[in-house]
């Protein structure tokens, strides 16, 4: 599950929350109304969430590029974190997942600074591209066998020493089992390994929530 840090247990994993992360209450409901919802758990953790709030704050991003917004937590958190002056595009294909991101995205006063784009996000990248738009930070969280092609999209669109956060890079553990060869397992592995070899990019792969890589553009 991916609403917990991989292989914390219950106990360090609530210890962890009750010193380390300051959730604010609109995140709170947000995560209990996703503990109701199907697929709940595809939401990223609270301290997950912090961490890119914290990172939107030290990069001093303005402009950023979500793709895959489901009910809106991760696009919540950054959002909470940029300027008043600064946007984010968020791509998803749902619109009923996203009109549970948009009530929550109103309750916390951040809604103006959200652009959603309701379309596979290939095309809305591309339009992006076209437009000349660069961005600050992207967060890379949507279906994963076009993965590959967000991230190569990504590099496009983030400036020079911006930043691309990729989630769930350790895929539950099964991309380190070798018995594991289905298409999506297979394609995060080959990603994690490409990047890995990247020259285009610094990269840390850290064990937060389902694995986050952060990659920072050269
Ligand atoms: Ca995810």
């Amino acid at each position: 599950m991916s609403n917990k840090t991989l292989g914390l247990d219950d106990r360090l994993s609530s210890y962890l929350r009750s010193v380390g992360v300051r959730e604010p209450a609109v995140l709170q409901q947000l995560r209990s109304h996703n503990a109701e919802y199907p697929q709940g758990h595809m939401q990223i953790c609270p301290e997950q969430g912090q961490f890119m709030a914290m990172l939107v704050k030290l990069i001093a991003a303005k402009q950023i590029l979500e793709i895959g917004v489901f009910t809106g937590y991760s696009s919540l958190v950054m959002a909470l974190a940029l300027p008043d002056d600064g946007r984010m595009v968020a791509c998803d294909v749902s619109a009923e997942a996203t009109d549970i991101a948009q009530k929550y995205w109103q309750q916390a006063g951040v809604a103006h600074k959200i652009d959603l784009r309701i379309a596979p996000a290939v095309d809305t990248l591309q339009d992006l591209l076209a437009a000349g738009e660069t961005f600050d930070l992207a967060f890379i969280d949507a279906d994963k066998a076009t993965y590959p092609e967000y991230y190569e999209l990504c590099l496009k669109l983030v400036r020079s020493s911006g930043v691309i956060l990729i989630d769930n890079v350790l895929w539950y553990g099964q991309v380190a089992d070798p018995n594991v060869t289905d298409k999506r397992t297979s394609i995060l592995r080959d990603l994690n390994a490409k990047i890995h070899q990247d020259q285009r990019v610094e990269l840390v792969m850290l064990p937060i929530g389902d694995g986050m890589t952060v990659i920072r553009r050269l």
